[in-house]
Protein backbone atom coordinates (compact mmCIF):
# COMPACT_ATOMS: atom_id res chain seq x y z
CA UNK A 1 0.00 0.00 0.00
CA UNK A 2 1.51 3.47 -1.26
CA UNK A 3 -0.29 5.93 1.47
CA UNK A 4 -3.92 6.57 2.30
CA UNK A 5 -5.17 7.92 -1.44
CA UNK A 6 -3.23 8.21 -4.38
CA UNK A 7 -5.41 11.65 -5.48
CA UNK A 8 -8.10 12.24 -3.10
CA UNK A 9 -10.14 9.78 -0.88
CA UNK A 10 -13.26 10.40 -2.70
CA UNK A 11 -11.70 10.09 -6.38
CA UNK A 12 -9.73 6.98 -4.85
CA UNK A 13 -12.95 5.16 -4.02
CA UNK A 14 -14.81 6.32 -7.43
CA UNK A 15 -11.59 4.96 -9.34
CA UNK A 16 -12.19 1.81 -7.36
CA UNK A 17 -15.48 1.60 -7.86
CA UNK A 18 -15.19 2.01 -11.95
CA UNK A 19 -12.29 -0.20 -11.89
CA UNK A 20 -14.58 -3.56 -9.91
CA UNK A 21 -16.92 -2.81 -12.92
CA UNK A 22 -14.50 -2.78 -15.57
CA UNK A 23 -12.81 -5.82 -14.25
CA UNK A 24 -16.13 -7.26 -13.04
CA UNK A 25 -17.80 -6.69 -16.91
CA UNK A 26 -14.67 -8.46 -18.64
CA UNK A 27 -14.74 -11.31 -16.09
CA UNK A 28 -18.30 -12.16 -16.80
CA UNK A 29 -17.92 -11.41 -20.50
CA UNK A 30 -14.59 -13.96 -20.72
CA UNK A 31 -16.08 -16.54 -17.80
CA UNK A 32 -19.13 -17.03 -19.75
CA UNK A 33 -16.98 -17.44 -22.89
CA UNK A 34 -14.25 -20.10 -21.74
CA UNK A 35 -17.79 -21.45 -20.26
CA UNK A 36 -18.70 -22.22 -23.99
CA UNK A 37 -15.39 -23.44 -25.09
CA UNK A 38 -15.60 -26.46 -22.34
CA UNK A 39 -12.53 -24.82 -20.61
CA UNK A 40 -14.61 -23.82 -17.73
CA UNK A 41 -17.66 -25.54 -16.44
CA UNK A 42 -18.88 -26.76 -19.12
CA UNK A 43 -21.10 -29.51 -18.42
CA UNK A 44 -22.86 -27.19 -15.64
CA UNK A 45 -23.31 -24.52 -18.05
CA UNK A 46 -24.11 -26.85 -21.19
CA UNK A 47 -27.22 -27.90 -18.36
CA UNK A 48 -28.30 -24.61 -17.86
CA UNK A 49 -28.80 -24.10 -21.40
CA UNK A 50 -30.74 -27.32 -21.58
CA UNK A 51 -32.91 -26.00 -18.52
CA UNK A 52 -33.08 -22.48 -18.92
CA UNK A 53 -34.04 -21.02 -15.90
CA UNK A 54 -31.59 -19.01 -13.11
CA UNK A 55 -30.86 -20.12 -9.57
CA UNK A 56 -32.75 -17.29 -8.29
CA UNK A 57 -30.28 -14.04 -7.02
CA UNK A 58 -29.16 -14.66 -4.02
CA UNK A 59 -27.57 -17.93 -4.57
CA UNK A 60 -26.66 -16.61 -8.14
CA UNK A 61 -25.00 -13.42 -5.73
CA UNK A 62 -23.27 -15.48 -3.45
CA UNK A 63 -21.33 -17.58 -6.49
CA UNK A 64 -20.17 -13.62 -7.21
CA UNK A 65 -19.08 -12.17 -3.91
CA UNK A 66 -16.73 -15.58 -3.56
CA UNK A 67 -14.73 -14.47 -6.87
CA UNK A 68 -14.99 -10.67 -6.07
CA UNK A 69 -13.53 -11.30 -2.29
CA UNK A 70 -10.87 -13.10 -3.93
CA UNK A 71 -9.53 -10.29 -6.27
CA UNK A 72 -11.09 -7.29 -5.01
CA UNK A 73 -8.09 -6.76 -2.28
CA UNK A 74 -6.17 -6.32 -5.00
CA UNK A 75 -7.38 -2.28 -4.86
CA UNK A 76 -5.18 -2.26 -1.29
CA UNK A 77 -1.64 -2.33 -3.15
CA UNK A 78 -2.95 0.94 -4.71
CA UNK A 79 -3.95 3.18 -1.86
CA UNK A 80 -6.30 2.15 1.20
CA UNK A 81 -9.08 3.80 -0.46
CA UNK A 82 -8.73 3.08 -3.59
CA UNK A 83 -9.04 -0.62 -1.72
CA UNK A 84 -12.06 0.95 -0.01
CA UNK A 85 -13.70 1.71 -3.37
CA UNK A 86 -12.24 -1.88 -5.58
CA UNK A 87 -14.24 -3.91 -2.68
CA UNK A 88 -17.18 -1.87 -2.49
CA UNK A 89 -17.51 -2.08 -6.11
CA UNK A 90 -16.67 -5.42 -6.93
CA UNK A 91 -19.84 -6.25 -4.13
CA UNK A 92 -21.66 -3.98 -5.89
CA UNK A 93 -21.31 -5.45 -9.34
CA UNK A 94 -21.45 -9.26 -7.97
CA UNK A 95 -25.28 -7.95 -7.42
CA UNK A 96 -25.82 -6.25 -10.79
CA UNK A 97 -24.30 -9.54 -12.43
CA UNK A 98 -26.98 -11.46 -10.34
CA UNK A 99 -29.88 -9.71 -10.49
CA UNK A 100 -28.89 -9.28 -14.59
CA UNK A 101 -28.93 -12.56 -14.86
CA UNK A 102 -32.17 -13.66 -13.14
CA UNK A 103 -33.56 -10.76 -15.07
CA UNK A 104 -31.94 -12.52 -18.66
CA UNK A 105 -34.05 -15.09 -17.95
CA UNK A 106 -37.36 -14.27 -16.10
CA UNK A 107 -37.85 -10.42 -17.09
CA UNK A 108 -36.11 -9.35 -20.14
CA UNK A 109 -38.06 -6.43 -20.40
CA UNK A 110 -36.31 -5.18 -17.34
CA UNK A 111 -32.92 -4.76 -18.50
CA UNK A 112 -33.91 -1.07 -19.24
CA UNK A 113 -30.37 -0.58 -20.53
CA UNK A 114 -29.62 -3.17 -23.15
CA UNK A 115 -31.53 -2.35 -26.28
CA UNK A 116 -31.61 -6.21 -26.60
CA UNK A 117 -31.19 -8.22 -23.72
CA UNK A 118 -28.21 -10.15 -24.44
CA UNK A 119 -28.50 -12.94 -22.45
CA UNK A 120 -31.94 -13.34 -22.58
CA UNK A 121 -31.25 -14.03 -26.44
CA UNK A 122 -28.31 -16.17 -26.43
CA UNK A 123 -30.04 -18.50 -24.47
CA UNK A 124 -33.66 -17.91 -26.62
CA UNK A 125 -31.29 -19.19 -29.39
CA UNK A 126 -28.88 -21.71 -27.51
CA UNK A 127 -26.44 -19.32 -28.63
CA UNK A 128 -22.79 -20.92 -28.52
CA UNK A 129 -20.73 -18.38 -30.05
CA UNK A 130 -22.19 -15.05 -30.04
CA UNK A 131 -23.78 -12.46 -27.33
CA UNK A 132 -21.79 -13.54 -24.15
CA UNK A 133 -22.34 -10.67 -22.17
CA UNK A 134 -24.99 -10.67 -19.12
CA UNK A 135 -25.22 -7.25 -17.00
CA UNK A 136 -23.99 -5.34 -20.27
CA UNK A 137 -23.46 -6.03 -24.25
CA UNK A 138 -20.40 -3.87 -24.14
CA UNK A 139 -17.64 -6.75 -24.51
CA UNK A 140 -19.52 -8.28 -26.95
CA UNK A 141 -19.44 -5.26 -29.17
CA UNK A 142 -15.54 -4.66 -28.64
CA UNK A 143 -14.70 -8.07 -29.36
CA UNK A 144 -17.04 -8.51 -32.30
CA UNK A 145 -19.13 -11.46 -30.41
CA UNK A 146 -22.68 -8.76 -30.17
CA UNK A 147 -25.10 -10.65 -32.79
CA UNK A 148 -28.45 -8.45 -33.06
CA UNK A 149 -31.65 -10.19 -33.08
CA UNK A 150 -35.16 -8.59 -33.05
CA UNK A 151 -36.43 -8.11 -29.62
CA UNK A 152 -39.67 -6.46 -28.62
CA UNK A 153 -39.51 -5.08 -25.35
CA UNK A 154 -42.96 -4.91 -23.04
CA UNK A 155 -43.78 -1.72 -21.10
CA UNK A 156 -43.55 -3.28 -17.38
CA UNK A 157 -43.52 -1.13 -14.13
CA UNK A 158 -40.22 -1.57 -13.03
CA UNK A 159 -40.32 -1.98 -9.29
CA UNK A 160 -43.81 -3.78 -9.04
CA UNK A 161 -42.43 -6.26 -11.83
CA UNK A 162 -38.84 -6.65 -10.21
CA UNK A 163 -40.61 -7.88 -6.82
CA UNK A 164 -41.58 -10.91 -8.61
CA UNK A 165 -38.71 -12.32 -9.70
CA UNK A 166 -36.87 -15.13 -7.99
CA UNK A 167 -34.81 -13.85 -5.34
CA UNK A 168 -34.17 -16.93 -2.79
CA UNK A 169 -33.71 -20.37 -3.87
CA UNK A 170 -36.30 -21.36 -5.98
CA UNK A 171 -39.22 -23.92 -5.31
CA UNK A 172 -37.67 -26.58 -8.10
CA UNK A 173 -33.76 -26.41 -6.19
CA UNK A 174 -34.00 -29.96 -6.16
CA UNK A 175 -33.84 -29.87 -10.11
CA UNK A 176 -31.44 -27.15 -9.88
CA UNK A 177 -29.06 -28.90 -7.77
CA UNK A 178 -29.84 -32.59 -9.86
CA UNK A 179 -29.64 -31.80 -13.15
CA UNK A 180 -27.71 -28.51 -13.57
CA UNK A 181 -24.61 -28.98 -10.47
CA UNK A 182 -24.62 -32.29 -10.36
CA UNK A 183 -25.50 -34.90 -13.44
CA UNK A 184 -21.86 -35.00 -15.24
CA UNK A 185 -24.04 -34.75 -18.21
CA UNK A 186 -27.56 -34.76 -19.04
CA UNK A 187 -29.56 -35.44 -22.03
CA UNK A 188 -32.58 -33.92 -23.64
CA UNK A 189 -34.21 -36.86 -23.91
CA UNK A 190 -34.23 -37.71 -20.15
CA UNK A 191 -37.99 -38.52 -19.81
CA UNK A 192 -37.64 -36.31 -16.34
CA UNK A 193 -35.97 -33.42 -17.88
CA UNK A 194 -38.32 -33.55 -21.00
CA UNK A 195 -41.06 -33.29 -18.51
CA UNK A 196 -39.69 -30.64 -16.15
CA UNK A 197 -39.29 -28.63 -19.65
CA UNK A 198 -43.01 -28.81 -20.60
CA UNK A 199 -43.68 -27.20 -17.43
CA UNK A 200 -41.33 -24.68 -17.37
CA UNK A 201 -42.44 -23.68 -21.41
CA UNK A 202 -46.10 -23.48 -19.72
CA UNK A 203 -44.73 -21.28 -17.07
CA UNK A 204 -43.31 -18.50 -19.80
CA UNK A 205 -44.23 -14.82 -18.93
CA UNK A 206 -45.36 -12.77 -22.29
CA UNK A 207 -42.12 -11.00 -22.21
CA UNK A 208 -40.12 -14.74 -23.10
CA UNK A 209 -38.51 -15.40 -19.46
CA UNK A 210 -39.48 -18.01 -17.80
CA UNK A 211 -40.30 -18.39 -14.38
CA UNK A 212 -39.34 -20.99 -11.73
CA UNK A 213 -42.16 -23.60 -10.74
CA UNK A 214 -44.06 -23.04 -7.57
CA UNK A 215 -44.10 -25.89 -4.92
CA UNK A 216 -47.32 -27.59 -6.13
CA UNK A 217 -46.41 -27.15 -9.23
CA UNK A 218 -43.42 -28.94 -9.39
CA UNK A 219 -44.85 -31.84 -6.96
CA UNK A 220 -47.08 -32.43 -10.17
CA UNK A 221 -43.88 -32.14 -12.21
CA UNK A 222 -41.82 -34.54 -10.03
CA UNK A 223 -45.17 -36.76 -10.04
CA UNK A 224 -45.37 -36.87 -14.01
CA UNK A 225 -41.26 -37.48 -14.25
CA UNK A 226 -41.91 -40.41 -11.71
CA UNK A 227 -44.12 -42.36 -14.09
CA UNK A 228 -42.57 -41.46 -17.17
CA UNK A 229 -39.28 -42.73 -15.29
CA UNK A 230 -40.97 -45.96 -14.13
CA UNK A 231 -43.34 -46.73 -16.87
CA UNK A 232 -42.57 -49.50 -19.10
CA UNK A 233 -40.96 -48.80 -22.84
CA UNK A 234 -43.42 -48.12 -25.77
CA UNK A 235 -43.68 -51.33 -27.54
CA UNK A 236 -41.21 -51.70 -30.56
CA UNK A 237 -43.59 -51.01 -33.68
CA UNK A 238 -43.49 -54.66 -35.89
CA UNK A 239 -43.79 -54.33 -39.49
CA UNK A 240 -46.90 -57.01 -40.52
CA UNK A 241 -46.65 -57.73 -44.57
CA UNK A 242 -50.17 -57.42 -45.99
CA UNK A 243 -51.77 -60.38 -46.41
CA UNK A 244 -51.85 -61.37 -50.33
CA UNK A 245 -55.49 -59.99 -51.86
CA UNK A 246 -57.96 -62.62 -51.86
CA UNK A 247 -59.04 -64.53 -55.29
ZN1 LIG B 1 -24.18 -19.61 -22.48
ZN1 LIG C 1 -28.12 -17.85 -18.19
Amino acid sequence: MLGWSLFTPVLDVVLGVAGAFFVGTLVEYWGHRLMHSKLVKGVIHENHHLLGIAQGVGPEFWVYVKGAVVFSPVGFLVSFWGGVGAVTGSLAFAFVAALSHQLSHERPSLLWWQPMPVHHIHHRYNEQTVNFGISTDLWDRVFRTYRPRPYEREQLPFVATLRTITWAMPADAQYWDDYVRETPAISAKAPELKAFRRALTARRHPDGGVKHLAAPQLAAVLAEAERLRTAPPPPVPVSIPAPPPAA
